[in-house]
């Protein structure tokens, strides 16, 4: 099985400022897991030790260790995890704003493996599928796009370099309700259709419990909370006890 695993990790930035503490999770294989937890609980933290951009944040990892398919990453660096399969769509949508949606596409391909001309149009097709929208504004400026279209374009970045793993970071964040339902209702298909596994980190508890079978809580940099979608209480219990209400 390729679970992405996190065991017993603990994370500093800098000199002493403890984010995670001995934290245990398994994203299982072809699933759509969630964390979540309020503002500063660690979430992102996780994502960041995972595909190992950490260490540009002056993060690192103190005790425990990530594992890919059995695999150790803690020492690899970002680009070797990327071409391993590990896709990190972060807060704050990082696309080319000056680039069109094709060529942000384009560029996101060459984290993969070299593909041919045929290769590229034909995963670009498969994203637009996926993102009608930008299909349709394939040749438009991405800076232009609205703030779904981006986190969308964000998305698709990462899905061009055809991971086995996708890690995204706040993909709801100062969107319309209707929006970022439409997105995770997305990514629901794409888990579906392809077993792409995917973790999210998401504050809107409804959203996670809707679409991820597994749900993680962080409170404080620890494991407050685990269990699957149907077991793991309701969303006024989760957004009451951990995310300071609803
Ligand atoms: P948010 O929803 O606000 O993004 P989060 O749950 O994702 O929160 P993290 O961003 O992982 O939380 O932050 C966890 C803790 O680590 C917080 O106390 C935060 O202030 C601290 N932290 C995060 N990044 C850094 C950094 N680059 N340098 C120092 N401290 C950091």
């Amino acid at each position: 099985m390729t679970d992405l695993t996190v065991e017993n990790l603990s994370v500093v930035y800098g000199q002493a400022i403890a984010a995670l503490d001995d934290v245990t999770m398994t994203v299982s294989e072809g699933r759509m897991t969630a964390l979540m937890g309020a503002n500063g609980a660690g979430k992102s933290t996780v994502l960041k030790a995972i595909s190992g951009v950490l260490e540009f944040e002056r993060g690192r990892i103190s005790t425990g260790r990530v594992t890919f398919g059995g695999q150790q990453l803690n020492d690899i660096p970002v680009h070797r995890r990327s071409r391993m399969g590990v896709a990190h769509v972060r807060e704050g949508r990082h696309i080319l704003s000056n680039m069109t949606v094709e060529e942000n596409l384009d560029v996101a391909g060459f984290a993969a493996p070299p593909r041919s001309k045929a290769e590229t149009a034909r995963i670009a097709d498969r994203i637009y599928g996926y993102f009608p929208v930008l299909g349709e504004r394939r040749r438009g400026t991405a800076g232009y796009l609205s703030g779904g279209e981006q986190q969308m374009l964000a998305i698709g970045r990462a899905i061009a370099a055809e991971p086995r793993v996708m890690l995204v970071d706040e993909a709801s964040l100062g969107l319309a309700p209707m929006i970022a339902e439409q997105i995770f209702e997305i990514l629901g298909r794409i888990n579906a259709d392809t077993g792409l596994t995917i973790l999210i980190v998401e504050q809107n508890v409804g959203l996670a419990l809707r679409y991820a079978e597994y749900v993680y809580v962080l409170e404080n940099g620890r494991v407050a909370l685990e269990g699957t979608r149907d077991t793991i209480g309701t969303r006024e219990e989760i957004s009451a006890r951990y995310l300071g209400g609803d």
